[in-house]
């Protein structure tokens, strides 16, 4: 135990597989502390394997809360069950995926530990002060901001998708099972339903398109699905598809998803801050747009100047000869 009475570097997320990126940056973390990285799981009925996974995927230790109150997440249950497990470990530092779940968790445990709380971060490291330092996306994703710990627990919440899981090794770590009393829930969720699932998910698509205003009507979003085809690609779109016309259910962006495709392809996308904020970290981002000012070819790697309803139906035919798809 350091001179200051915190060790280690703690990683929560319900979202299994945001856990797991968690760890990656935990690990790294680690390492530059000299320290150890621990995983918590909360729930009802924990399988083995999700705690084998975890030291497989760099945990020496995972603390387990495993309590038939914990099936349903919530923030009045699942505080002091993270609070146990903090207190078990007494974590120098906390990463929290950055989920709803985990958006609404953090600020309440980071106030019960008067701990600040680094939010959305998408860098982490270490400072020559040893305290924990991030940048996060600010002003709708126009600027970064470098932000850094004063006290600790230093406490940050990462967004799916940030880092890479580690890879995977047959490792030995310690599994802590943990019990907490949990306080009589002051909310009865009187009924649960299942949401009404996309599919797939936007984000674990390699290849997508994106279709915005310059389609002049619903059905000209075909044009793009023909594309899509001939790339094995997802089509999303800007948001005012989404919200205003309704074409799509979802859409990419600061309020939408955020991917990290290996291609972008960006049709009749003007190029906003805030749909900017969704692609940034797509490898590479191909864009047409009629408007050669459009912002979206400060961003894109590749720009067509042109009529979409001209040029994507070429491009398409081009592709399927190149592919050799579809004969
Ligand atoms: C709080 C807040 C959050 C927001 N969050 C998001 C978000 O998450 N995601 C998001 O996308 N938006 C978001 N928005 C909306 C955002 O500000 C823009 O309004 C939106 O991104 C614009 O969508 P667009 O590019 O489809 O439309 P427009 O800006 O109207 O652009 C249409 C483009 O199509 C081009 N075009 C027109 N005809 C053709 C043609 N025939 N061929 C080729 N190009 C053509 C035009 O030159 C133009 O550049 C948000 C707004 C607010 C206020």
């Amino acid at each position: 135990m350091s001179g200051t009475g915190f060790k280690g570097v703690m990683a929560y997320s319900e979202n299994h597989d945001l856990l797991l990126e968690l760890l990656g940056v935990g690990r790294r973390l680690a390492d530059k502390l000299g320290t150890e990285l621990s995983a918590v799981l909360i729930g009802c009925g924990i399988c083995e394997e999700k705690e084998k996974e975890a030291v497989k995927h760099s945990a020496d230790n995972v603390y387990v809360v495993d309590d038939p109150r914990l099936e349903f997440f919530s923030v009045e249950t699942y505080k002091p069950a993270l609070l146990e497990a903090v207190k078990a470990g007494s974590p120098e530092v906390i990463l929290i995926g950055g989920t709803k779940r985990g958006e609404e968790l953090a600020p309440r445990v980071a106030t019960a530990l008067d701990a600040g709380c680094m939010t959305d971060c998408i860098t982490l490291d270490i400072d020559v002060e040893k305290r924990l330092t991030g940048r996060r996306m600010t002003y709708g994703g126009s600027t970064l901001a470098e932000v850094v710990c004063l006290k600790k627990p230093q406490m940050a919440t990462v967004p799916p998708k940030v880092f890479e899981k580690p890879t995977p090794l047959d490792r030995t770590g310690e599994v802590v099972p943990l019990k907490v009393d949990l306080p009589e829930p002051k909310v009865k969720v009187v009924e649960r339903r299942e949401k009404q699932q996309a599919t797939f998910r936007i984000e674990d698509a390699p290849t997508v398109v994106g279709c915005g205003r310059g389609f002049k009507k619903k059905e000209d979003v075909k044009l793009l699905e023909e594309l899509a085809g001939v790339l094995d690609a997802k089509v999303s779109c800007t948001r005012p598809l989404a919200a205003d016309y309704h074409w799509m259910q979802e859409w990419i962006g600061l309020s939408g998803h955020k991917i990290r495709p290996k291609l972008y392809v960006a049709v009749g996308i003007s190029g906003t801050i805030q749909h900017i904020a969704g692609i940034r970290d797509a490898q590479t981002i191909v864009a047409v747009n009629s408007d050669e000012e459009a912002p979206i070819f400060n961003t894109a790697d590749y720009g067509v100047v042109g009529d979409l309803y001209k040029v994507i139906p070429a491009l398409t035919k081009e592709l399927k000869e190149k592919l050799g798809k579809y004969g």
